[in-house]
């Protein structure tokens, strides 16, 4: 075997194994800012982002039955004032809802949400997450801003829909600071021996998730 197909096996089996795992992205400086945004009145609330688990379920990775989302909302880590931020590879169900464009589904209200791990990774990553959050924190769709069903751009919050994420249980305080605590959970099909290192390929692969998934739900 030549040095080439030798790494194009290396480079075929690296991406398999990517495709097996979910994996974690999250841009906490990022949430600030959109929990922070005019709205809020400079009475921020600050995202905490607690210790990542990994739990092995190869059946969780692709989700496309509402039956799997319940299961793996079932897995709840920690209390139930934090909210989970589970990573998979792929979501197509969400409620009573099938849709393949789907990249995120959380609970209205709850404290889990789901989103697949190469749009998390992404350049609308941020928003994706916010917007579950949102739907935690008790948020329903609207047209336009954070809350819109599509990827838009837009990571705006309403004075109405900060009184409401005021009101939500998983806002916690100490008389002075607001704080939201998440564990983000990673569901992979085999425990990690060793952590890939981020890579070109890598790179590559999540720009082309990316392109290819433009316009999709966040749901
Ligand atoms: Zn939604």
């Amino acid at each position: 075997m030549n040095a080439l197909k030798t790494l194009l096996l290396a480079f075929s089996l690296l991406v398999a194994s990517q495709a097996k795992a979910g994996f974690i992205t999250i841009n906490e400086s990022a949430l600030d800012g959109i929990f922070s945004q005019s709205s809020f009145d400079n009475n921020p609330i600050d995202i905490r982002i607690g210790t990542a688990t990994e739990l092995v379920f190869p059946d969780l990775l692709n989700i496309t039955t509402k039956q799997q989302v319940t299961k793996l909302f079932n897995q709840h880590i920690g209390p139930f004032d934090f909210v989970n931020f589970y990573f998979i590879d792929f979501i197509s169900a969400c409620g009573n809802a099938n849709n393949n464009n789907f990249v995120g589904c959380g609970e209205f209200p709850g404290n889990d949400f789901v989103v697949e791990s190469s749009f998390a990774a992404g350049a609308n990553g941020s928003e994706l997450l916010a917007h579950e959050l949102g739907h935690n924190l008790g948020l329903d769709h609207r047209s336009g801003g954070l809350m819109d069903p599509n990827i838009n751009n837009s990571t705006l919050l309403s004075s109405t829909e900060v009184s409401t994420i005021r009101n939500s249980r998983l806002v916690q305080t100490d008389g002075q600071n607001f704080w939201i605590n998440i564990n983000p959970v990673a569901i992979v099909a085999a425990a990690t021996t060793q952590v890939p290192e981020p890579s070109t390929l890598l790179l590559l692969l999540l720009s082309i998730s990316f392109f290819v998934r433009k316009n999709r739900l966040k749901n």
